[in-house]
């Protein structure tokens, strides 16, 4: 078994459902697929509960690529009424992004010929009582579910969506589908975990803040883990750690240039050096940003980085990470700075 993801933008519109659908037909099988809710998709919900959109705007958006896909749009437009319908607190109302798109996906993967089922995430991801993911009823629960749909090629479910310890519908953080797959694919014990995603695998820096940021072809689980929890935007927080403790592989590809080569996460060593600039907001401090270089270096000295960044900045050395707090409208400037004198080219 296999375990691909399709985040919001391999999923966010005709063109790009059959672009993905493609990539499926073509890889290893049997897969679980996980999909997002269609790009854009879950900040739109996000008003919708606070009352700023409305659930028929929602619905249109998504009926509108059912037509380009050729899909029964009165059947489909049943489906998604019934969906966004039986939604009332605010975590059902965001949880109708991924149930729109797989409900979407799995009508045009039938129609296309695959043999594909669709799984309903809700009866297998569960948080504990401490709101984590609950792991052992996850592998029960998604074995029993594999169990009852029979053999298929493809077991196409939503990301990001779960229920909490009392049962009710509840969301892991934003983001979250990449966590889903690396869940998924401990559970399953799959022999690979493919994120797809529109940038060709993790990179130095975010490539929309650094233009000439470098592709990393293959990286350590404890830098990627890291470059992860310190905001590297192209992997959830938390989705390395169900890959690493099991040792299975995390591909991160290119759902816009399928044959590029990406990134593979495992465990190669950590070498010297700094290998990734990222940033992340403190909720507690919303003005400022947490700029990090993450990976290993003995020899860092933080005169060094005052040099660059300047002298009023505390440098906190964590592990595998070393930060910085500075000011939202240096983020962008620090990032660059730091890419530029600190990371190593020895990739
Ligand atoms: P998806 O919708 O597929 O989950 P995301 O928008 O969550 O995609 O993540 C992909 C984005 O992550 C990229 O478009 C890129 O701007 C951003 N990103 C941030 N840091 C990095 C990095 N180090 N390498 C590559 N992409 C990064
Ligand atoms: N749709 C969710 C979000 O936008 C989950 C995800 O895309 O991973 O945060
Ligand atoms: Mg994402």
């Amino acid at each position: 078994m296999i375990v691909m993801k399709f985040g919001g933008t391999s999923v966010g519109s005709a063109a790009r459902i059959m672009a993905t659908t493609d990539i499926i037909a073509h890889s290893q099988k049997p897969a679980i697929v996980v999909v997002s809710a269609m790009s854009g998709i879950t900040n739109r919900l996000e008003a919708v509960a606070r009352g700023n959109d409305n659930k028929e705007s929602i619905i249109d958006a998504h009926l509108k690529e059912a037509a380009l896909l050729g899909i029964d749009v009165s059947e489909f437009a049943d489906c998604a009424r019934g969906i966004l319908e039986g939604a009332h607190t605010e975590s059902e109302i965001k949880a109708c992004g991924e149930q729109l798109s797989s409900a979407l996906i799995i009508r045009h993967m039938r129609a296309i010929g695959m043999d594909a089922v669709l799984l309903d995430a809700l009866s297998f991801m569960r948080l504990n009582e401490d709101g984590y993911p609950d792991t052992p009823f996850l592998k029960k629960h998604l074995a029993d579910a594999l169990q009852q749909s029979g053999p298929h090629a493809v077991y196409l479910t939503q990301g990001f969506i779960c229920r909490d310890a009392a049962g009710h519908v509840s969301t892991l953080s934003r983001g979250g589908s990449d966590y889903t797959a690396t869940l998924l694919g401990e559970a399953a014990e799959a022999t690979e975990i493919q994120i797809w995603t529109d940038v060709n695998g993790v990179y130095t820096a975010d490539p929309r803040i650094v233009a000439h940021a470098q592709r990393i072809p293959h990286l350590n689980y404890g830098i990627a883990d890291y470059a992860a929890s310190f905001g590297a935007k192209i992997l959830h927080r938390a989705c390395v750690s169900p890959a690493w403790r099991n040792s299975i592989p995390i591909m991160v590809l290119d759902s816009f240039h399928p044959d590029a080569p990406g990134t593979v996460i495992g465990p190669k060593p950590i070498g010297n050096g700094f290998k990734i600039v990222a940033s992340i907001t403190d909720p507690e401090q919303p003005d400022m940003v947490k700029v990090s270089l993450i990976g290993h270096d003995y020899n860092i000295n933080e005169n060094d980085i005052r040099k660059i960044v300047g002298n009023d900045i505390n440098i906190v050395d964590a592990g595998l990470a070393t930060y910085m707090m500075v000011p939202r409208h240096k983020e962008k400037e620090t990032i660059v700075a730091l890419h530029d004198n600190f990371v190593t080219s020895e990739l």
